[in-house]
């Protein structure tokens, strides 16, 4: 009896010991099947907030704007669209009037411009990890043959003209202020014109030059209004500026830009909130001019797009 006591006494201490062991496994188990149970959560709430990229249009032309929409991403950062080596950023979607926003995903969306001067062909749009391709198309800009004498056949500009001009063209602000379709600037004015336009000089076809805008031909006098509500980010009024003449340029907000050249009278000034329709000065031939008109131009992102798509479609 002396005997079987320590046997009992370790068969009771291994039978409580495996006993515990057995629990704490199970215990372990359950722990485990939850935590797996909240990382199949966490999986499907990334891949529902990842899951959606979608673009406007998928075959644009050289020239045109789309819009890119995703759900990627969360309310702290937003995306960035990858195309053709730049980077683009999103700007949340909701805020908007008309735009409903997927399940619990922030919407965000960004306009991409395509160069008027890039090969036609596909390219990949990239938020986060997903991608889709574009087909871009030729637009088939129409070529302009000059013959000039050699002294002429330049774009000078004045000292500080270009600088102000591309710091203006670079304004980045987050805030959309245009809703809707873009107002023409000058009422009822012929386009002399159009986008895109290619030049061939004296046989030489420009490589690097394209009509970055759209001219309105019109008389000296006649008022340019500006086409969305923005702020006045330029507004050059002497006429100082040999390529550009008197011109105005108008953040609208998220990468937009309007611009106006060859302006014969400047009526606002930098700093001015504008609105659609209002009156930004009027029709000259300041500059680079060749008669009186307004060269017009819209850039998204610093690239220059064919306005034509803007008084059509609500960006
Ligand atoms: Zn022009």
């Amino acid at each position: 009896m002396h005997q079987v006591q320590p046997y009992a006494f370790k068969a009771l201490i291994t039978f409580i010991f495996l006993l515990r062991l057995s629990v704490a496994e199970s215990v372990s188990a359950q722990e485990k099947a939850q935590e797996e149970t909240e990382a199949r959560s966490q999986t499907s709430q990334i891949s529902q907030r990842d899951h959606s990229l979608q673009l406007s249009n998928a075959s644009p032309l050289q020239g045109e704007t789309i819009k890119v929409t995703s759900t990627a991403g969360d309310a702290q950062t937003s995306p960035a669209v990858s195309f053709n080596g730049e980077s683009i950023k999103m700007f949340p979607a909701e805020s908007r009037k008309g735009n409903e926003t997927g399940g619990d995903g922030t919407r965000y969306e960004a306009l991409l411009a395509i160069p008027v001067l890039l090969t036609p062909g596909n390219y990949p749009v990239k938020v986060g990890n997903r991608s889709q391709t574009i087909h871009v198309q030729n637009a088939h800009f129409r070529i302009q043959n000059l013959t000039l004498p050699k002294d002429k056949d330049n774009f000078n500009a004045s000292p500080g003209e270009k600088e102000e001009m591309n710091k203006a063209k670079a304004t980045l602000t987050d805030t959309r202020m245009w809703n809707g379709i873009f107002e023409k600037p000058v009422s009822g004015a012929r386009m002399s014109s159009s986008f895109g336009v290619r030049r061939r000089v004296n046989g030489k076809l420009l490589p690097d030059y394209f009509h970055s805008g759209a001219d309105f031909a019109a008389g000296i006098g006649t008022p340019i209004k500006s086409v969305a509500p923005g702020v006045v980010i330029a507004a050059r009024p002497h006429k100082i500026a040999k390529l550009h003449g008197n011109f105005v340029c108008i953040d609208h907000g998220q990468g937009v830009i309007s611009i106006y050249i060859h302006m014969n009278s400047i009526d606002v000034k930098k700093g001015d909130r504008v609105e659609a329709g209002q009156k930004l000065g009027t029709v000259g031939r300041t500059g680079r001019a060749n008669g009186p008109h307004l060269h017009f131009g819209i850039y998204v992102n610093q690239t220059a797009t064919n306005p034509k798509f803007w008084f059509e479609q609500n960006f």
